[in-house]
């Protein structure tokens, strides 16, 4: 008899990045929908990824990450954040973001333990939380801010609450936790044993003069965090797939234990190359003005259309109204707009799990200004 397999995600199809970026493909359309840059990354990371491949750098790092490459991120965050973080107990780096938020979900969740989302949330949240066993509950954030309802969060607090998941800079409304949300999550968690899991790698892209509230900052908040982190949204090469966790020493070393025997350690030269990079600070601390000409670059071009912006402050993403062209569904539009129009984009509805349609759709603006432009070209027909 052929074994039958029992889905452990019998809900979950294939992640709508793939499928927008698929119909793009497919229709030669301009892909404003997966998150990515079109432009170049730095060159000189390039060679110095190669220059460590070449010194021989092509061996097994040590499992938590490469020790130099931890203690320029501890200096960075000490710098940015004000907050001291041990080298050998509160970091390790990981194959991407994505990886260090599944990981420190499996190293926290027990069967029964309640979660707490906001939605829209990015898609790997909820399958993270339910393959572990766990229930996802969820809060909408209020349309058209995205801004957290915080009564709402304190009616759904049950002894069973196990963890918060954060998002700021948020994917995909570009909506950023403020020092009131900090006051507010702070009183919410004040005596009670809930821990955070804050997904920060977007934390360089903010804009018009915002502050990134990171929960490295707050030490009442930051000893129950897992904040996670991307090297490719800093440096533009979201394929590196390499990233980080920082968390205090008891959690790390549960999510290690989880971590040692799932990737072990992570591509050497890369590690290599970025611990050098990393001193110039300028790659990451000028990034936010540069994504934000870009999102303004789309914005006054998306004038001529009959699109409306809803405000973006950071992150690699806007969302657009379309409720004066249509009243078809965020994903029959953003098929249809890919396949008639040849614009991809993504249909904000794909971040609910039960579809919450605002008539909303994502547009990724961390693109050459010539892709933004012919997508306005395209856009101007609708
Ligand atoms: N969180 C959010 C909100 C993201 O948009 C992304 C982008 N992919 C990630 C996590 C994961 O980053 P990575 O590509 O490093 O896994
Ligand atoms: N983070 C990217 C986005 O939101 C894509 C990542 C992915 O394709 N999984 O578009």
């Amino acid at each position: 008899m052929t074994p039958s397999i029992q889905s452990k995600l019998p809900h979950v199809g294939t992640t709508i990045f793939t499928v927008m970026s698929a119909l793009a493909n497919e229709h030669n359309a301009i892909n404003l929908g997966q998150g990515f840059p079109d432009y170049p990354m730095n060159e000189a990371l390039i060679a110095l990824v190669n220059k460590a491949m070449q010194g021989g750098h092509n061996q097994y790092v040590h499992m938590n990450g490469l020790p130099l490459l931890r203690e320029r991120l501890a200096e960075k965050i000490k710098d940015l954040y004000a907050t001291n973080i041990n080298v050998d107990t509160e970091i390790t780096i990981t194959p991407g973001g994505t990886y260090a938020i599944y990981t420190a979900l499996t190293t926290i969740l027990q069967p029964g333990d309640e979660v707490i989302v906001f939605e829209p949330a990015y898609d790997s949240y909820i399958p993270n939380i339910e393959i572990n066993g766990a229930v996802p509950v969820l809060i909408s954030l209020v349309y058209p801010d995205y801004k957290i309802d915080w009564e709402i969060v304190k009616q759904k607090v049950t002894p069973k609450t196990k963890l918060i998941m954060l998002n700021t800079p948020h994917n995909p409304t570009g909506a950023l936790l403020n020092a009131d949300d900090i006051v507010q999550l702070q009183n919410l968690l004040k005596g009670t044993g809930i821990f955070i899991l804050s997904d920060e790698v977007y934390e360089h892209l903010i804009f018009d003069s915002k502050k990134h509230e990171s929960m490295l900052r707050y030490p009442t908040l930051y000893e129950r965090s897992f904040v996670c982190f991307s090297f490719g949204k800093v440096y533009h090469c979201t394929g590196w797939k390499l990233g980080y966790c920082v968390a205090p020493p008891a959690l790390m070393k549960e999510f290690r234990k989880v971590h040692q025997f799932n990737c072990f350690t992570c591509n050497s030269p890369v590690q290599f190359a970025l611990a050098e990079f990393l001193q110039q600070k300028n790659n990451y601390l000028d990034l936010g003005f540069f994504l934000q000409q870009k999102r303004d670059y789309l914005k006054k071009g998306m004038q001529q259309t009959k699109f409306k912006p809803l405000p973006s402050y950071g992150s690699y993403f806007q969302l657009y109204s379309y409720d004066d062209i249509t009243d078809e569904s965020e994903k029959d539009f953003a098929i249809r707009l890919t396949k008639e129009y040849g614009v991809a984009t993504i249909p904000a509805s794909a971040f609910y799990k039960k579809g919450e349609d605002n008539k909303v759709l994502r547009f990724c603006f961390s693109k050459k200004e010539s892709t933004l432009n012919e997508a306005v070209n395209r856009l101007m027909k609708v």
